[in-house]
């Protein structure tokens, strides 16, 4: 299939296929915009089933950076890079080096951090031979690091937003909320929920992450597939994308849905699927914006962690705005966020 006529291709800027020889790197980069700035997007390491599936995210991924990183209001693009991983190509120093070198290749129009299976270590190696990179351990001046905790504040911030509006309560005590996912975001969501009084579900395909909350939070815990639908008052996707779909959305009992993963409905069609059961949406990329937040903040540099949290706690009025203006319009709260972030890159782009 062409690149040009593929469902996902947004007129991103530039796709990039990346390969190198010696540690059997396969990893692709895509740029959607650099209308805001340099096109900043974390790193996937994933076992697709093949490298149309590995392109499929990249694309979509990359255009929900640039919506993302738009809402924010930071000076970046949208851009994602996705490694195939395959026992051909094992992680270690010398593939993320590798991958350094195909993000310095692109001369800063990509700026990597760390996504799904990768580590601050990972970004450590990137850094040896770029200095396209954020998501390193912290520097003095106290911003940056693994971006996850801040990723799950703003999702935390965001839930209770989301509980305020459409359950009408100010706290979280005694909600059943179902995580789906408990790596790195996932975890840091649990303490905080579990530290509002929230009772805990969760699922997840990895046994030891299972394990690792098990051993410190009182959590129920279920199949994935019993798990989105199970009997709660909030879903929290924090796994991987795709989860709400014309197949899912009819048996999710949830009445909220709001979560750390990118790319959570299939189809921009079943943001109106979940409407139309009263079920309200948090758009993904605004909710789930604390991780990109904390990594502008180091990247930019002259920043502090307190800075990084003010701005975090943005989250949930742009949030607010956004349920409102659906109450009010009756339009779904992604088409909104959506037309939201479409505006901001269009202004830009007239400033130019
Ligand atoms: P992670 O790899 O640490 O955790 C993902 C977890 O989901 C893993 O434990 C994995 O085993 C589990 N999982 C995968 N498939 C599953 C399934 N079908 N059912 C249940 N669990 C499943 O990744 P993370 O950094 O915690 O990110 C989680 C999600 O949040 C991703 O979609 C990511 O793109 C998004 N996100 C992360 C950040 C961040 O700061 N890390 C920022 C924004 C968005």
């Amino acid at each position: 299939m062409s690149v040009f006529q593929h469902p996902e291709f947004d007129r991103h800027e530039s796709v990039h296929f990346m390969h190198d020889t010696d540690t059997g790197l396969q990893a692709i980069i895509a740029i959607h915009s650099t209308a805001l700035g340099p096109a900043a997007g974390g790193c996937r390491r994933w076992a697709y089933v093949d490298s149309a599936a590995a392109l499929t995210d990249a694309l979509r991924l990359a255009r929900g950076m640039t919506y993302k990183n738009a809402v924010a209001g930071l000076n970046f693009g949208g851009g994602k890079a996705v490694i195939l991983a395959a026992d051909s190509a094992p992680k270690s120093p010398a593939l993320f080096q590798a991958f350094g070198r195909a993000v310095e290749s692109l001369g800063g129009r990509y700026v990597t951090a760390e996504d799904v299976g990768c580590t601050v270590d990972d970004m450590r190696s990137v850094a040896a031979v770029t200095r396209y990179v954020s998501g390193l351990p912290k520097g003095a001046a106290g911003a940056g690091g693994d971006p996850s905790p801040l990723t799950a504040l703003g999702v935390f911030l965001g839930i209770r937003a989301a509980a305020k509006t459409r359950l009408g309560v100010d706290s979280l005590q005694d909600l059943r909320i179902a995580v789906q996912g408990v790596g790195n975001v996932g975890l840091n969501l649990c303490r905080l929920l579990h530290k509002a009084g929230a009772r805990l579900l969760v699922a997840d395909v990895n046994r030891e992450h299972l394990a690792r909350i098990a051993s410190e939070l009182p959590v129920t815990q279920l199949a994935p597939h019993e798990l989105l639908f199970s009997d709660v008052e909030i879903l929290a996707p924090c796994a991987l994308g795709n989860v709400l779909t014309s197949q899912t959305i009819p048996h999710i009992k949830a009445k909220i849905i709001a979560g750390a993963a990118n790319n959570q409905l299939a189809t921009e069609q079943d943001g109106a699927r979940l409407a139309a059961r009263d079920i309200l949406y948090a758009p993904d990329y605004v909710i789930n914006a604390g991780g990109i937040i904390n990594v502008a903040h180091e990247y930019f540099g002259n920043s502090s962690e307190e800075k990084v949290v003010a701005e975090v706690e943005k989250i949930p009025l742009r949030l607010d705005a956004i349920f409102a203006e659906s109450r009010q319009s009756g339009e779904p709260t992604n088409i909104i966020a959506d037309r939201m972030a479409r505006r901001i890159v269009a202004a830009s782009k007239k400033k130019d």
